[in-house]
């Protein structure tokens, strides 16, 4: 394939913000997708809050203090400072663009600040579809959708481009430097509410290329997702306005005394109280019909349709604080390659504060394509031998369905390595997920792309079981009962 002096793999607000950034940096760039760019990832289903320090420095420093809590001393401290002090004026840059974002503010010494960025509707496909008909009117920006990455190819240390599947090819796509920005790995879990093409392909990818993780174990899990009659997300400020949860007794168990802020406490504490229960149902009896119908449509329809009905909801796998150690230059220790987005770890620590995300994507999606622009770049070159080695470890096509051991390896987690974990069950998901690796080794996979991504969720998988093992105590979104 053509030579890229910048390749991006992954389609999402990161890898799209980061390709615009390399081309004004004055490098050609290229995204990797494997769904479409701008209509895939997790980045698509956001409900597209951004939340950022304000600019005055009494509020900033309240962001900070509860940026830095929910992270509970687990963050990376320079990257976490930068993010704090300059995501507000990243956000200012990305106004300029003119995406359908609406900015709004808080209030110091008589000024005002914007703290939040968000569509209207809270959809975030609205502002990925932006990002991808600007990429389209107004950058050279070459979009390979349908390729999915599945190797960093590097030569004496660093990257030279990536090998990468389309259509059932195999292609080498060389390239002066390489952005991981294909995100997090929602699908390890049963229940999750990822989009089915996050898989953690860039935590193997990375590892692969000789990269450590940090903090696989925290996993954030999401309280707020309606599962029955339908699928949609809640957003919190629901409970501002009256909706309450209860259990099938008709119980409000979050009305407690450990929990004074009730349905609205921590996602983490909430999720751990819902996973007691065995029925959750959103009670939208009290609810303001007027705020129900202007802010959440589709859960008033859904409400509407049948009222008797209950909407039931359970916590999901919902984000990846760990991954591929974050700096504040989003290089990495490969040459050449840097990361952002949810495939990066340590920017949020045990937790991350909601509406944190999207503003990560658009602070170090820009810093790491300006870098990559900017930086030494690997010369066009055809790597033979690396690319031999690494066709070594592909399997031969075949007839295998690999769709059931992939379900087995999600039950598998959900049961032992979820929401609540102890050390039996996280060494019965160790052993299973080592047996399942034997068997994926044996197979000769009907579909290529799914090889891939099953080898990526077995390696995460495995990634965030030893890692849980690893933490003694509980600690943010990590929460053992034997500790
Ligand atoms: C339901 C939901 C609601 C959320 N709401 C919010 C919110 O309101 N505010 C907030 O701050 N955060 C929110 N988040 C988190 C936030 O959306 C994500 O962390 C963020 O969008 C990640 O962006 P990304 O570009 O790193 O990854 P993604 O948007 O997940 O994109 C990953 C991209 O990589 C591609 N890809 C994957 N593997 C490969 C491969 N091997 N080769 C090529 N391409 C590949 C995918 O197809 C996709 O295009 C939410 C998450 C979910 C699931």
């Amino acid at each position: 394939m053509p030579y890229s002096p910048v390749l991006v793999i992954g389609g999402g607000l990161a890898g799209m913000y980061a390709a615009i950034a390399a081309e004004e940096a004055g490098a050609p760039a290229t995204i990797l997708c494997k769904c479409r760019t701008g209509g895939s990832g997790n980045s698509v289903v956001a409900m597209s809050v951004h939340r950022f320090a304000p600019d005055a420095p009494g509020l900033r420093e309240d962001y900070r203090r509860r940026f830095l809590a929910s992270g509970a001393g687990e963050q990376d401290a320079d990257t976490a400072a930068f993010f704090v002090d300059n995501a507000a004026a990243y956000m200012e840059k990305l106004r300029a663009y003119g995406f359908p974002l609406e900015y709004r503010c808080l209030e110091e010494d008589g000024r005002e600040y914007p703290y939040l960025a968000c569509c209207r509707p809270k959809q975030g496909r609205i502002l990925a579809k932006a990002v991808r008909a600007w990429l389209e009117e107004k950058t050279s920006v070459r979009l390979e959708d349908g390729a999915a990455a599945m190797d960093i190819v590097k030569r004496d240390g660093r990257a030279v481009g990536v090998l990468a599947e389309r259509d059932g090819e195999l292609l080498f796509y060389p390239a002066g430097a390489v952005i991981l920005a294909c995100g997090g790995a929602g699908n390890v879990y049963a229940a999750t509410s990822n989009t089915s093409d996050v898989t953690g392909d860039g935590y193997a990818m990375a590892v692969r290329a000789g990269l450590p993780l940090r903090g696989m174990e925290f996993v954030q899990f999401y309280p707020y997702r309606i599962y029955s009659p339908g699928r949609a997300d809640i957003f919190p400020d629901i409970f501002e306005h009256g909706a309450v949860f209860r259990n099938e007794k008709g119980e409000r168990f979050m009305d407690d005394p450990r929990w004074p802020k009730k349905e609205l406490e921590n996602r983490d504490v909430v999720a751990r109280a819902m996973y007691w229960q065995k029925e959750v149902r959103l009670d939208l009896s009290g609810c303001d019909m007027a705020y129900l119908e202007r802010e959440c449509p589709n859960i008033a329809a859904m409400y509407r349709k049948d009222p008797s009905r209950p909407l039931l909801l359970r916590p999901v796998a919902h984000f990846f604080m760990g991954g591929v150690p974050l700096r504040k230059d989003c290089s990495t220790d490969v040459r050449g390659l840097y990361v952002c987005g949810e495939a990066a770890g340590g920017l949020h620590g045990a937790n991350r504060l909601a509406g944190s995300a999207l503003s990560e994507t658009v602070v170090f999606g820009r810093v790491a394509g300006e870098n990559a622009a900017r930086g030494e770049k690997a010369p066009e070159l055809w790597p033979e031998a690396e690319l031999a080695e690494l066709l070594r470890g592909y399997p031969d096509p075949g007839e295998d369905d690999l769709r059931p051991l992939k379900q087995r390896l999600r039950d598998v987690m959900w049961q032992n390595v979820s929401v609540i974990r102890e050390t039996a069950g996280m060494e019965t998901a160790l052993r299973e997920i080592g047996e399942m690796e034997k068997e994926l080794s044996g197979l000769r996979p009907a579909r290529f792309r799914d090889w891939q991504e099953l080898r990526s969720l077995l390696f995460t998988a495995g990634s965030i079981t030893r890692a849980a093992l690893a933490r003694k105590e509980s600690l943010g979104a990590h929460c053992r009962t034997d500790e």
